[in-house]
């Protein structure tokens, strides 16, 4: 059918460009209610205001993920308005690469900050909605976004390389102890997608490096990676796509 997630609450985090934003339209293409949060409150709008034009149901929480507090009184409102969630992209996350004897503490902090510390407090405001859910009978499912950097040996990576690492370990982990309850636990490991991702990085030789990739093969699109969680979610509850690396055809 259509609809394959009809029925489902969707929460996406980084929602306002990029992966976030085509995969909160993608899950509601396919009937699930989505909740859409990221910090800026303008993009956010724009996107709830395009699912709607398209008959899709959907809500933007405008939250830094950073603030544990924040997200506790997101997820309490989702409840309030849509329900419990039963479907969260935990997908925010920042790449700031550099060298590590730039000493760029500021860029080492933010990207534990969001990609570490941010991931755990949805996990930790978010889980109680999964359990809930999964205790129903409903499918549940917990997707992180990783990287492909989470195991390749990439030069000038290694904070950003450090924090998907983790991201993919405690995927696995997480999964001994919520798979027993029904609960999927999932990770996306993308190659280079065309977003925003590289625009925030603070080392010019950095930007240049990731610029030049764009332009010399053809990258996934954001639209790849969010018809991929779909599926991830769409399938039937019994199945546990786990680990899915996700690569441009052409990049090495
Ligand atoms: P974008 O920069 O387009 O998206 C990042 C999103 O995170 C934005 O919506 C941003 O919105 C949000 N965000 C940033 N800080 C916060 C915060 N403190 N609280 C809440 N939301 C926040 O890049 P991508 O779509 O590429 O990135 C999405 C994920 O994909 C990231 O985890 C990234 O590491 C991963 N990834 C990307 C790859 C790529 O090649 N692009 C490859 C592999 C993985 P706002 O600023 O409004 O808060």
């Amino acid at each position: 059918t259509g609809t394959p997630l009809a029925g489902r609450v969707a929460v996406v985090t980084g929602a306002s460009s990029g992966i976030g934003a085509a995969t909160a339209q993608r899950l509601a293409q396919l009937g699930a209610k989505v909740v859409v949060m990221a910090r800026r409150k303008d993009k956010l709008d724009t996107l709830v205001d395009s699912i709607q034009a398209s008959g899709g149901v959907a809500m933007a929480l405008p939250v830094d993920v950073t603030d544990r507090q924040a997200v506790q009184a997101a997820a309490d409102q989702i409840t309030e308005q849509f329900g419990r969630a039963d479907l969260v992209f935990n997908n925010a996350g920042v790449q700031l690469i550099s060298a590590i004897d730039e000493l760029r503490l500021d860029d080492w902090q933010r990207q534990i900050d969001l990609n570490i510390t941010g991931v755990m407090n949805v996990i930790g405001a978010f889980l109680p909605h999964l359990s809930a859910a999964a205790e129903a009978g409903k499918p549940a499912d917990l997707i992180t976004t990783s990287s492909i950097a989470a195991t390749r040996i990439l030069e000038k990576f290694s904070i950003y390389s450090g924090t998907k690492a983790y991201i993919s370990h405690l995927t696995r982990l997480l999964r001994v102890e919520l798979g027993q309850k029904n609960i999927r636990v999932a990770t996306i490991e993308p190659g280079m997608v065309d977003t925003e991702l590289p625009d925030h990085v603070t080392d010019p030789d950095a930007t240049k490096l990731m610029a030049d990739l764009i332009d010399q093969i053809d990258v996934l699109q954001s639209s790849d990676i969010a018809e991929t969680v779909a599926f991830m979610a769409a399938v039937p509850r019994h199945v546990n796509l786990t680990e899915i690396t996700i690569l441009p055809t052409a990049q090495a």
